[in-house]
């Protein structure tokens, strides 16, 4: 059977599927695992530790058709100085209730944008994160840019307090589907950004591109690539593009017909991959690339590749604290999520509560799963050593999943040194492999196709 024949007869190109970047994935989060939690939680961090801190913006200028991110469009600032105020309050909270030496491995920005905030907004935010938290000596700090609107003197801030890594959502250059998604940014814009944060010193950038969007073509996404090829990103994230309409109502300004079907989606995202690795990019899990200098090419090859919300990461933080409205945290426990409406939010922070509305406590067969779909996911292979000596009191379970997938998927691994390695055809499988052990499991519309 050729390898096409082989992944449709696993159901590719029908499978909606979770992204697995938390096991279980967040719409199992369970209410009532809120306040109490966060402080026992967080009480428990290690003292030694460096934990990661997401910080998320749920404002926007404008209103891609295409997201699905969870932000609010507003014409003013007036919205985004008021909910900084309860970020910054939100901040001094979790770190009384830290223990005193946790210090800070990395500070994400993300949204929403960012990039919205004033000079003065941002560094009144920046201000608080820096001095509630001392740096470790590896320290990162990345902010996802936007840029049609960032402006010089907010980047030269960013700058001066240390920004080191930068994303830059892109999609696709083709003016055909930027207006069918709703959102313009001209190559010129994105040139601007770029040069201007390398001219003062900032030296890695991750470019996020879409493939599946409205009247996307091969021609047209070669372009693309050819496009962000040349602006020489450190890494790049190609998604594919999720039409949940009922979930995300700004989608319904998106029209089906508009869109490709699965078969080409996939066709797109392997010219995508087949270009990037002829430009020299390692193919990193299923949807990321990186120059073999870029951090996350390094830990590929360390076998120490993670997962969390943001995609694939070379953070071995194994505390992640997320700041603001449906921010998600994660702890060695469980995770907990933010009050996810903003008004929400800065209700819980008014009444002196700590922001979690929701979260999910792992139990032991949850943490053998969730190693299982990062070890799936990040490496394409089952570690039965690794798995075994984490946990072991479970070795009958490890062992049942191992024999599973054997007899379920027994076309797509191989039996490897330590375990089960995928064969490569059946990589673009993963998610729906992954979804065979996930015992939260269902055919919830809210998942995405599964190429
Ligand atoms: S793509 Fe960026 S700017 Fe557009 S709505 Fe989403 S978060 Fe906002």
């Amino acid at each position: 059977m050729k390898n096409i024949d082989q992944l449709r007869a696993h159901g590719l190109f029908d499978a909606k599927v979770p992204r697995y970047t938390s096991y279980p994935p967040a719409n199992h989060f369970e209410n009532g695992v809120g306040h109490d939690k966060q402080v026992d939680w967080l009480s428990a961090v290690s003292g030694e530790e460096g934990i990661s801190v997401y910080i998320h913006i749920p404002f926007c200028k404008r209103l891609c058709w295409f997201c699905a991110c969870r932000t609010q469009g507003t014409k003013t600032l007036r919205p985004v100085d008021a909910y900084v105020e309860f970020l910054r309050s939100e901040i001094r909270a979790v770190r009384a209730a830290l223990p005193k030496g946790v210090s800070m491995a990395r500070l994400h920005l993300g949204g929403g944008t960012p990039t919205i905030l004033s000079v003065k907004t941002m560094s009144l935010l920046l201000s608080e994160v820096f001095s509630a938290f001392t740096k470790t000596d590896d320290f990162e700090f990345s902010v996802e840019v936007d840029p049609t609107e960032a402006s010089d003197q907010l980047l030269e801030t960013l700058v001066n307090f240390g920004l080191n890594r930068v994303s830059l959502g892109v999609q696709d250059f083709a003016p055909v589907v930027q207006d069918a998604i709703g959102r313009s940014q001209s190559l010129e814009q994105t040139h601007h950004v770029i040069d201007f944060l390398r001219a003062r010193g900032v030296a890695a950038f991750n470019l996020d591109l879409l493939y599946g969007l409205p009247h996307q073509t091969m021609e047209s996404f070669k372009e693309t690539l050819d496009h962000v090829i040349a602006m020489k990103p450190d890494r790049l994230a190609i998604y594919g593009y999720a039409h949940v309409p009922w979930m995300s109502k700004r989608q319904v300004l998106i029209k089906s017909d508009d869109l490709p079907d699965n078969e080409v989606r996939f066709e797109l995202a392997m010219l995508a991959q087949k270009t990037l690795v002829n430009q020299g990019y390692d193919a990193i899990g299923i949807d990321h690339f990186a120059l073999p200098t870029d951090k996350l090419a390094i830990a590929q090859n360390e076998g120490c590749v993670r997962r969390n919300f943001q995609g694939y990461t070379d953070d071995q933080c194994e505390t992640l604290i997320g700041f603001g409205a449906s921010a998600i945290s994660k702890f060695k426990q469980g995770f907990l999520q933010n009050a996810v409406a903003t008004s929400a939010y800065q209700d819980r922070i008014n009444q002196n509560q700590m922001a979690a509305h929701k979260g999910y406590k792992l139990t032991v067969c949850d943490g053998v799963i969730s190693k299982v779909v990062e070890d799936l996911l990040c490496r394409f292979a089952l570690d039965n050593s690794a798995l075994n000596a984490e946990f072991p009191e479970q070795a009958t379970f490890i062992r049942a999943i191992s024999v599973m997938l054997m007899q379920r998927y027994s076309d797509a691994f191989h039996i490897s040194k330590n375990g089960l390695q995928m064969n490569g055809w059946a990589k673009p499988l993963v998610r729906i492999i992954a979804n065979s052990v996930d015992t939260f499991s269902s055919t919830e519309v809210a998942h995405s196709s599964a190429i």
